[in-house]
C-alpha cells in the first residue's frame, strides 16, 4: 500500500479501510507524507466525502494522536460548548464562567481567529496578562478548583488536527463535512467530556450559509459523537448578521462583560442562555429548557457569573483593574465614525465582509504567525430591523496599527442593506437537534 494508491482510491470515490486511514495519519505525523500529497487527499475528501465508518475512524485516530484528558475524578458533569465559528461570537467568554457558576465543569480548549471569524483565545488575550498557554497539569488543576479554565490547543492535544487544520485552511478544504466532524470531535473527545453542546452557525458569516448544510453537519456530529458515547446537543443559531454589536477582540470582551453583568445585547443573551440550557440538559441537570434558561439568567443578574469570570481571569494571570474600569485600557490610534448615507430600515448586514474588514484593521491574521491588534474592530450601532436616518451613526471602527482607507469605507457602506419598510427579523435561535431528532424553540 502506498499513499498514492490511497489518494487515487479516494479520488475515485471509494471508501478507505480503517487500516488505510491509520497508515495515512501515522505516516503524515511522522513526516513521511509531504503536505502537497496530503493536500490532494484533503481535496479528494472534500469532493468525494467519507462514510460514517471512515469519519468515526478518522476522529478516533486524530483524538489518539495526542493526550486524552481524564477528569473522571471530578464530582460533577464535564460539559463543553463549541461553535463552528462566526463574527462577533463572544459567547464562550460568557458561557464558561456562567456554567461554572451553575455547577458544571467546563474544561475549554479554544482556537484562534480563522479567516473572517474571530477566536476565543485572541479575545481572552486582549485582557492584559491573560495566559492561554497553560500546561495540561495547570489546566486540570484550575478546572478542578474554579470549575472552568480556557486554554489554547497544546502540542500534546490532537497534534493531527493542528497539522491538518493548518493545511485545510490554506487549501480551501475547511468546509468538508467529515473533516469538520473529525476536527471538532477529536479535540472535544480529548477533553474527557461527558457531553458537548455545539453552536452550529448558519448564514453569510458562517462556514455554511444554508440551513440544510448546517443541519447536515449537526446530524453528522451527533451521529459521530454517539459512536464515542458522547452526548451531543446541537443548536443552530443565526449568523446572517454579526452577533451583538461588537466585532474585534477587546470590544468583544467589553460586550461579554456587559452580558456577565446582566445587561448586553438581546441576541448575545439569547444564544448564551440557549446554549447554557442545552449544557444543563445534556448534563442531566434540568429537564425543562425554560427552567434552564431562567436559572442561568438569574446567575447573570445576581453577579455570580461575573464573579466567576473575575476568578478565572485572576487565576490565568489577567489584569482585573481594566475589566472593572475599561477606561484604563489605552485608546486605539485610529478611530472613525461611519454615518449613514441614506434613511430607511436596516434589512441586511453582511457579517462575512465585516469580519474581513475587522481582520484588515488588525483584529485577525492573514498569516498564521501574525500578531493581532487587541483594539482593532468595529462597533455596529444598528442591527437588522433598526430605523436609521440619513447622517445617523451606523458604526464606529478602530485600529492601533492601520489607518482606514477610502476603499474600506465604501465596502463598509456596501455591507449594510436598507429597505423602505421594516424587514422580517431573522430568528436568532433557528432549531436544536439531539439524537432523537430536530426541535424548534418555544
Ligand atoms: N472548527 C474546528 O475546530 N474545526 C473545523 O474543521 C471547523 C471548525
Amino acid at each position: 500500500m502506498t499513499f498514492l494508491d490511497l489518494l487515487q482510491k479516494k479520488r475515485d470515490g471509494q471508501a478507505l479501510a480503517g487500516a488505510e486511514i491509520e497508515f495515512i495519519i501515522s505516516d503524515y505525523l511522522k513526516d513521511r507524507i509531504p503536505d502537497y500529497q496530503m493536500s490532494a487527499l484533503l481535496m479528494a475528501i472534500y469532493f468525494q466525502g467519507m462514510n460514517d465508518n471512515e469519519t468515526v475512524t478518522l476522529t478516533r485516530l486524530m483524538r489518539d494522536s495526542g493526550v486524552v484528558m481524564d477528569f473522571s475524578h471530578l464530582d460533577g458533569p464535564k460539559v463543553d460548548k463549541h461553535s463552528t465559528g462566526g463574527v462577533g461570537d463572544k459567547v464562550s467568554l460568557i458561557l464558561a464562567p456562567l456554567m461554572a457558576a451553575a455547577g458544571i465543569y467546563v474544561p475549554m480548549i479554544s482556537g484562534r481567529g480563522l479567516g473572517h471569524t474571530g477566536g476565543t483565545l485572541d479575545k481572552l488575550e486582549a485582557i492584559p496578562g491573560f495566559r492561554t498557554q497553560l500546561s495540561l497539569r495547570e489546566f486540570r488543576e484550575l478546572t478542578e478548583k474554579i470549575g472552568a479554565c480556557l486554554i489554547g490547543q497544546t502540542a500534546e492535544i490532537c497534534p493531527a488536527d493542528r497539522r491538518l487544520y493548518a493545511l485545510r485552511d490554506v487549501t480551501g478544504t475547511v468546509p468538508a463535512m467529515p473533516l469538520i466532524c473529525a476536527s471538532i470531535l477529536s479535540k472535544k473527545l480529548a477533553e474527557g467530556l461527558n457531553a458537548l453542546v455545539l453552536d452550529v452557525k448558519v448564514g453569510r458569516g458562517a462556514i455554511f450559509e444554508e440551513a440544510a448544510q448546517a443541519e447536515e453537519l449537526a446530524l453528522r456530529l451527533i451521529q459521530t459523537g454517539l459512536a464515542f458515547n458522547l452526548k451531543i446537543i446541537a443548536v443552530l443559531t443565526d449568523m446572517s448578521q454579526p452577533l451583538g454589536h461588537a466585532i474585534g477582540n477587546w470590544l468583544e470582551v467589553l460586550e461579554a462583560i456587559e452580558v456577565l453583568q446582566g445587561r448586553g445585547p438581546d441576541d448575545v443573551v439569547q444564544v448564551t442562555l440557549a446554549l447554557g440550557a442545552a449544557m444543563l440538559k445534556a448534563a442531566g441537570k434540568v429537564n425543562d429548557w425554560r427552567k434552564g434558561r431562567e436559572q442561568l439568567s438569574l446567575l447573570l443578574h445576581n453577579g455570580a457569573a461575573w464573579e466567576k469570570f473575575l476568578q478565572i481571569v485572576r487565576a490565568q494571570g489577567g489584569e482585573i483593574a481594566v475589566l472593572e474600569q475599561p477606561k484604563k485600557y489605552s485608546p486605539p490610534q485610529h478611530r472613525e465614525q461611519v454615518l449613514s448615507e441614506q434613511a430607511g430600515f436596516v434589512a441586511g448586514i453582511d457579517a462575512r465582509t465585516l469580519g474581513r474588514l475587522s481582520m484588515n484593521l488588525g483584529a485577525g491574521r492573514m498569516q498564521l504567525k501574525q500578531a493581532v491588534d487587541p483594539l482593532a474592530g468595529i462597533t455596529l450601532h444598528k442591527k437588522i430591523g433598526d430605523r436609521v436616518e440619513r447622517g445617523e451613526l451606523l458604526a464606529t471602527w478602530q485600529s492601533s496599527t492601520v489607518a482606514i482607507t477610502p476603499d474600506w469605507r465604501a465596502t463598509l457602506h456596501d455591507c449594510i442593506r436598507f429597505a423602505i419598510v421594516s424587514p422580517k427579523l431573522p430568528p436568532t435561535l433557528i432549531a436544536r437537534f439531539d439524537e432523537t431528532g430536530k426541535y424548534g424553540w418555544e
